[in-house]
């Protein structure tokens, strides 16, 4: 028997052009003998689109834009848009192919918990907590994990009083520092600031992402990255190194450039990978996580390992570091994607 699967991808989000590449791969990837592909489109307004059920090769991301057919709001019509067909049995599993708010934030997570339907990835609660890094951070510190100091802002209160503000960042965390918006990903609305300049034009940037920021000290430091596969006990894999050619792994560097150095295994000792990977099982239980996450850490020059975040969908081209690294801990993108299926399979039937 064929797995009924529903791809879910695009969505109302800045990484909306991420997911289509992501889902386009998983697609190639997936074997028809063993799943039925039904896409669901989310276009960049937000509206819902069933595809047809794909039967054949699809070769470019254009032809999962679909713009005909019925476009719907998910919250009405749910139930018509997981069923295979009118007739048909509803899809067995949804893979929620999409990054940042909406999708990789919990909201998506939590249409499908009230449908009843198995998912791929992170519950509501690691999805959302993992989207906010203010919420992630304070999650972290209280499980014991090492990060860089933080402070965050929410607009009105940074509007109300800017000069404190700016005081309280370069008396707690000095320059350079980091500006995010809370909640988001792919480096989007992110800004190095050296002075009080930069700090207030990343800021006015980073405020048209959310209205929540969070800054961070700036620290000089590899950037190694683990995955991790599995419910109640997740399986590490080796560890990678991003090395951007940059000053930092920002958007550009991320998808457009393309020359940022993936370099896997990183070349870290066996002592710094194990307390790496006790690290990343601690974060991924802390938020409560399941089917996958990405760990992203900082290894300074004085030797100290940092937690910078967990990402409950991460990259997921096969080019992306998440596939990579599976890649070379023997798991290939077709297997781990059957993986990942079988959890949420395994997850959602603990439930019942
Ligand atoms: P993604 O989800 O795609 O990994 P993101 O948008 O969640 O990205 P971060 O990973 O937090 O953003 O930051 C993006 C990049 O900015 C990091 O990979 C690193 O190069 C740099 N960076 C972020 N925070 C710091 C920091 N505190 N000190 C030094 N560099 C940082
Ligand atoms: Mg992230
Ligand atoms: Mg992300
Ligand atoms: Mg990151």
């Amino acid at each position: 028997m064929k797995t009924k699967l529903g791809l879910l991808y695009g969505g109302k989000s800045a990484e909306h052009k991420v997911s289509l590449q992501t889902a386009l791969a998983v697609i190639k990837a997936l074997d028809l003998e063993k799943f039925e592909i039904h896409p669901i489109y989310i276009n960049i307004e937000g509206q819902w689109i069933k595809g047809p059920q794909l039967t054949g090769p699809i070769e470019t991301v254009k032809e999962l834009e679909f713009s005909a057919g019925t476009s719907l709001s998910p919250v009405s019509l749910a139930p018509t848009l997981f069923q295979a067909s009118k007739e048909e049995a509803p899809l067995e599993v949804i893979f929620p192919l999409l990054h940042g708010p909406n999708g990789e934030d919990g909201t998506v997570q939590g249409l499908l918990e009230l449908m009843n339907l198995p998912y791929v990835g992170n519950g509501v609660l690691a999805s959302a907590a993992g989207m906010d890094k203010v919420i992630m951070k304070n999650i972290f510190a209280q499980a014991g994990l090492a990060q860089v100091k933080y402070v965050s802002f929410i607009k009105s209160e940074w509007e109300k009083a800017k000069e404190e503000a700016c005081f309280k960042v370069e008396s707690e965390l000095g320059y350079p520092c980091f500006v995010k918006p809370a909640n988001l990903g792919s480096s989007v609305g992110i800004s190095k600031c050296r002075n009080r300049a930069e700090l207030e034009e990343a800021v006015v940037e980073a405020f048209q992402f959310d209205r929540k920021i969070i800054i961070e000290e700036g620290v000089i430091a590899r950037e190694i990255e683990v995955g991790l596969l599995g419910n109640d006990e997740p399986e590490c894999s080796i560890a990678g190194e991003i090395v951007p050619k940059k000053d930092f792994y920002d958007y550009k560097a991320k998808y457009e450039d393309g020359d940022t150095a993936l370099i896997i295994p990183a070349d870290i000792t066996e002592e710094e990978y194990q307390q790496i990977k006790e690290m990343a099982i601690r974060a991924f239980k802390a938020l409560d996580c399941s089917g996958l996450v990405r760990a992203d850490f900082f290894l300074t020059k004085d030797g100290r390992v940092l937690i910078n975040e967990v990402n409950t969908m991460p990259g997921f081209t096969p080019f992306s570091m998440f596939p990579l690294l599976w890649k070379h801990s023997g798991v290939e993108y077709p297997q781990l994607i059957e993986r990942l299926v079988q959890l949420a399979k395994e997850r959602h039937a603990e439930k019942q």
